[in-house]
């Protein structure tokens, strides 16, 4: 049993440059001492009900976004209350941190303070068995830890994360049918080059956003499916066929284009849900039957968060009608949070979920959150946050859990990248025993 023999943190920046919690730990067992660090990413769309980060409001600092008190809770808190505890796995540290913390959602020291210690607890415990990280998890997982999974890459950035005009967030390629990890990201890569040129010969901008991908302002009625044709044509350009090589998926955030003054609240606490849309004002129907146009034009495998998270009688009808063609993936819906996720395998509402380790805000909650779905037939994508680090952690839990799918950004800016280049590492550890799914990780 090992021994928690340090406990610090400190204030860093992410990708936005704004502050977030680094955690350093410490363990000692049977005279062997070893390290574990990790950093917490951050949300911009964020869902209603994740797990609370905890920010300063301290305007003089950082625009209020400063972390001084969650990491002061690690250091004047956590620290001295796990200091020279022995404990047994990462099941003991999370119920120890839920413990301390001791609200519903980790509102006391914050979700970033708890997340920090969880995930660089794992690290170290991964140097103490002598295991690269994602070997360690598929060993408290009980999975076989070699599948490599597909990337969902963003190259065309939206909603929150850009300023074009775009009301969907996120147009994602899906090098599927290439036959490794490796090759699907050269693929993935190949088509950003190639949109980058096809931008720029349109005199359009090809400044990227929060995750890598472009913003280009489109003009048109319809700036959403001007965004898909150009996908399409640069994966032919690259020499792909869309549809063989290469497919596409979207992370719509509908929750950001609600119209919140249209929107009506049902007698039985459910919502009649509205959204302003490429322009007017539209019905949960009304969108369903756009990416339902959408599915039966383009190859288009998955699409996230269609549907507002408070729009739970429009997501039903959404999964009646694209359930079986399409991945329709929880990310506000669910906030990788088994209550959610049970309430949607009742209401046969989506058919995947997305999972961020901050939205929970432990490591043993993710997995279970994971379980769970595994077991109710939803798929898995382990996913980045749209304010990132250095990090890699998530690539690790992809491999580890063998979810078969991660979602992780475009083919620039390195705290994408840093995923990428940490899941090719992977691959060549495994090497004749990666497993690359292909569209075989979006079969339920
Ligand atoms: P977020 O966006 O990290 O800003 O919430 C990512 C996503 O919605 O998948
Ligand atoms: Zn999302």
């Amino acid at each position: 049993m090992p021994t928690i023999t340090q406990l610090t943190a400190r204030e860093v920046l992410d990708s936005r440059g704004f502050p977030t919690v680094e955690a350093e730990i410490q363990l000692t067992h049977e005279g062997k001492v070893t390290r574990g660090r990790a950093i917490v990413p951050s949300g911009a769309s964020t869902g209603e009900a994740e797990a609370l980060e905890l920010r300063d409001g301290d305007q003089k600092r950082y625009l209020g976004k400063g972390v001084k008190k969650a990491v002061s809770n690690i250091r004047e808190h956590l620290g001295p209350s796990l200091r020279g505890k022995k404990l047994h796995d990462q099941m003991e540290v999370d119920a120890a941190l839920i413990q301390l913390d001791n609200t519903e959602n980790k509102s006391n020291l914050g979700a970033n303070a708890l997340l920090a210690v969880s995930l660089a607890f794992a690290r170290a415990q991964a140097e103490l068995e002598n295991l690269p990280l994602f070997m360690s998890l598929a060993k408290a997982y009980e999975t076989q830890g070699v599948t490599l999974p597909v990337p969902l890459m963003n190259i065309v950035n939206g909603g929150k994360h850009a300023d074009n005009g775009l009301a969907i967030q996120e147009f994602m390629i899906v090098p599927a049918g290439l036959p490794k990890f490796s090759e699907a990201l050269r693929a993935g890569a190949e088509v950003f080059h190639h949109l980058k040129k096809i931008l720029h010969d349109r005199n359009l901008s090809t400044g990227v956003g929060d995750e890598g991908g472009f913003a280009p302002v489109l003009g048109g009625a319809e700036p959403h499916e001007e965004v898909i044709r150009t996908i399409m044509t640069a994966i032919e350009a690259a020499g792909y066929t869309p549809g063989k090589d290469i497919f596409l998926a979207l992370d719509c955030a509908a929750s950001e284009f609600v119209d919140k003054n249209a929107t009506t609240q049902n007698a039985d606490g459910s919502a009649n849900v509205f959204y302003s849309f490429e322009g007017k004002l539209r019905t949960s129907q009304e969108m369903i039957t756009l990416y339902k146009g959408w599915v039966e034009k383009y190859p288009i495998l998955s699409i996230e968060d269609g549907l507002s998270e408070h729009d739970w009688n429009g997501w039903e009808e959404l999964t009646r009608t694209l359930g079986k063609s399409c991945q329709l993936v929880g990310d506000d819906l669910f906030v990788t949070n088994p209550k959610f996720l049970q309430q949607g395998i009742d209401k046969k509402v989506a058919n995947s979920i997305l999972i961020k380790v901050n939205q929970i805000g432990t490591l043993t909650e993710t997995l279970e959150t994971m379980k769970m779905a595994g077991a109710a037939g939803y798929t898995q994508i382990s996913s980045h946050r749209s304010g990132e680090s250095e990090d890699t952690f998530i690539a690790d839990l992809a491999v580890g859990t063998d979810c078969g799918q991660i979602k992780t950004g475009s083919a620039s800016r390195t705290d994408r990248i840093a995923k990428y280049n940490q899941l090719l590492r992977i691959e060549e550890i495994l090497g004749s025993r990666a497993v690359y799914l292909g569209l075989k990780a979006f079969k339920r």
